[in-house]
């Protein structure tokens, strides 16, 4: 009799987005011409940038000719996008060779992927509030997760300590939901620790590109030794607006050994199971962010974005109110006023100014009484968010 996987069961239902979608309807059913404006999602707005979509258009064409068609790609990524980017490590301080990248249809499937090199046996821990992934993917994988709770007082970014005990660890820096980044000397103290007990970082970098701070790494390779304890995953989607055109690269290193294997080789016998490549044209695409005028076109979306998070952190430091993210991030995670839960203060804003964000409880138990904005929107909406939250945080103090 086929046994199903029944840790599907212990799965959280995902409540969060259909409970901020019904009461959204709600409000809008009741008040209909009134304008929400929704500052809740982490997907883009801003569409590809010219070089990116150049290049795919172009690609399409080579697919048009025998002279130029390509079939199946090699199932770790094109030698012409493993190249660029390996360059791209370079210009940020990091040496990470082209066999150590792999490219991959977005960081999502490679967050899941992955564990498949770890036992089942290991124990793996997330820092809270987490990004829900990395739970759920272990709950699936019939892992023990420990929790490691993280709050205001430390600025929501932990550091090991000698009591603590893992094999897997996960950061993710620029942090989901938080905003938080780890700068060299603390990031440093987790290379340390993971390299001190056999641990491996799974570093989550997918919102380097947001890093202001030059004393935050955009890459853990950036540190000593992480070369031979940290994996890092990556996406093009928030940096290059690929959420709907797919593609991410994850590092494995050629010096990471555990238990006498090598686990970029794993990795790379992986791809060959699992995978048989990314399509040439999204690859080529992807090449296309890599280049002097793709840099400087994504980085002009960046900006618009970064000018949304500003609007946001005005307001809040006007106001008084304890936030993180924004600066090298695109999130910002605020303190709710008045000791409000994070879902009191969503009420509050929905039924008083019609803008949406996220309750900080969706992202595990230590999100409580906190709340995320998303810098993601339209400029104009983003703008509009920001100034309706200004009048309603002073009406508050009056
Ligand atoms: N990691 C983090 C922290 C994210 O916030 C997201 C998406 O929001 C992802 C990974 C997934 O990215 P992708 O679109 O490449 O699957």
């Amino acid at each position: 009799m086929l046994k199903p996987n029944t840790r599907y069961a212990q799965l959280k239902k995902s409540h969060l987005f259909n409970t901020i979608y019904r009461k959204t309807d709600e409000y809008l059913k009741a008040n209909p011409g009134n304008k929400v404006l929704k500052m809740g999602v982490g997907d883009v707005s801003l569409p590809l940038c010219e070089a990116v979509i150049n290049a795919l258009h172009e690609a399409v064409d080579d697919q048009a000719n025998a002279a130029t068609f390509h079939g199946y790609m090699p199932e770790s990524g094109a030698p012409f996008l493993r190249k660029a980017i390996s360059k791209y490590y370079k210009a940020m301080g990091a040496a990470v060779k082209e066999n150590e990248i792999f490219v991959s249809s977005g960081a999502c499937d490679d967050l899941c992927d992955i564990l498949e090199l770890f036992d089942q046996e290991n124990t793996v821990m997330v820092i809270e509030p987490t990004y829900p992934e990395y739970v759920d993917t272990n709950i699936l994988a019939g892992r023990k997760i420990v929790h490691l709770d993280a709050g205001e007082e430390i600025n929501f970014l932990p550091i090991p300590n000698e009591k603590m005990k893992a094999d897997i660890i996960y950061i993710c820096s620029p942090n989901n939901p938080t905003g938080a980044a780890y700068d060299r000397t603390q990031l440093q103290s987790w290379v340390d620790f993971a390299n001190k007990i056999g641990a491996v970082i799974l570093f989550d970098a997918a919102y380097e590109i947001f890093i202001e701070d030059q004393n935050v790494p955009h890459s853990i390779y950036e540190l000593d030794n992480a070369d031979q304890c940290a994996i890092e995953i990556c996406s093009l989607s928030k940096t290059a607006g690929f959420t709907g055109t797919r593609l991410g690269y994850t590092v494995v290193p050629k010096n990471l050994m555990r238990g006498g294997m090598n686990l970029n080789e794993m990795w790379s016998r992986n791809r060959e199971t699992r995978t048989n490549g990314i399509s040439y044209i999204l690859q080529k695409g992807a090449a296309a962010v890599f280049t002097p005028i793709g840099q400087k076109q994504i980085r002009e979306n960046i900006r618009i974005y970064k000018d949304n998070a500003s609007y946001f952190m005005k307001v809040l430091d006007t106001a008084g109110i304890w936030y993180t993210g924004g600066k090298n991030s695109p999130y910002i995670w605020m303190k709710c006023p008045n000791g409000m839960s994070g879902w009191e203060f969503f009420d509050y804003l929905l039924q008083k100014i019609q803008v949406v964000g996220i309750p900080g409880e969706g992202f595990g138990e230590c999100g409580k009484g906190f709340f995320r904005f998303s810098t993601f929107g339209k400029p104009e909406e983003t703008k509009e968010a920001a100034n309706r939250l200004c009048k309603l945080l002073k009406k508050r103090e009056a």
